[in-house]
């Protein structure tokens, strides 16, 4: 019979003026970053917490604490790639991931393509198996008013 898991992951980072910003491993031309202890790659962050969370291993913050000398500034793309070891050693293999991303600017079209296939590579599947959206809050909330960025990621395991 086959195992179907899914999992959804949700992360907020506040963004400041002068900080680099990485979204789904991909540098963005911007100007303000994510303020974070790792690399601030908020969408990496909600898509590893999806594939914590349909393993039932907890969340981001568990494995890879933001407390911890060893993740300051670590690349987020090391931490997508540790938490695929996990699934791998459970036993499952990712069927699909869709990545929302709610910021208001910059523009992200350009983006959108070169986030999948980096996303993809890392975890090893076909560009059409990954998707990356992107939408403002149409200048609501602290989204809108550009004080932070909001990511929300679902996935799809298979044993
Ligand atoms: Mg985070």
């Amino acid at each position: 019979m086959t195992d179907i898991r899914t999992g959804n992951g949700y992360d907020v980072h506040a963004l400041a003026e002068g900080l680099p910003l990485f979204l789904g491993g991909v540098r963005i031309d911007s100007p303000t970053g994510c303020i974070a202890h790792s690399d601030g790659d908020v969408a990496i962050h909600a898509l590893c917490d999806a594939l914590l969370g349909a393993l039932a291993l907890g969340d981001i913050g568990k494995h890879f604490p933001d407390t911890s000398e060893e993740f300051k500034g670590i690349d987020s793309k090391i931490l997508l790639h540790r938490t695929m070891e996990m699934v791998a050693s459970a036993g499952y293999r990712v069927s699909n991931a869709d990545i929302t991303i709610a910021m208001q600017r910059p523009k992200l079209a350009p983006y959108i393509t070169p986030m999948r296939q980096t996303l993809a590579e890392i975890m090893g599947l076909e560009i059409s198996r990954v998707s990356v959206k992107a939408t403002t809050t149409e200048k609501l909330g602290f989204i809108g008013r550009g004080e932070g960025c909001a990511v929300y990621a679902t996935v799809l395991l298979i044993k």
